[in-house]
């Protein structure tokens, strides 16, 4: 068996809801998967990697396009709960993006906060969908399914 995780965070991955914003965020995701296997908030002490699991296939510059080297992402994001910046000099053509910015196919992110949907019975939440979460939050939230 395996599990489908379809997680939410803030756009902006240092920011972080008070704990009745996330409950509204919760509640319209229930309204949104109503046959989920739960729903769960959870606050991160510093920036985490909110990955897709076994969907992950490649990150792209932002700048170039170049497909950047899986090692390489792995020092980076360790190297951001100690330097304390999201900004990365990319080794194709020396842009400085932030790791919250390059091109995860499929979608990732980094984020002090998140919400999980697990097994939501459905498949990606539509554009319009998205907004209802992100004004329940208080502020935009990105979408990201990971298979285990
Ligand atoms: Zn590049």
């Amino acid at each position: 068996m395996s599990d489908t995780l379809l997680s939410f965070i803030p756009a902006d991955p240092r920011w972080q809801p008070d704990r009745d914003a996330a409950d509204r965020a919760v509640r319209a995701l229930h309204a949104l998967a109503p046959e989920d296997d739960g729903i769960k908030a959870t606050w991160h002490d510093e920036i985490m990697f909110v990955d897709c699991g076994s969907r992950f296939d490649e990150v792209a510059c932002p700048r170039c396009d170049a497909v950047l080297d899986k090692h390489w992402l792995g020092d980076r994001l360790s190297a951001v709960l100690t330097e304390k910046t999201l900004t990365v000099v990319v080794p194709c053509c020396g842009g400085e993006p932030s790791l919250n910015d390059l091109v995860y196919r499929e979608p990732c992110g980094l984020a002090r906060f998140d919400i999980t949907v697990w097994n939501p019975g459905r498949s990606l939440l539509a554009e319009s969908e998205l907004r209802i979460v992100g004004v329940a939050l208080g502020h935009p939230v990105r979408q990201i399914m990971a298979h285990y």
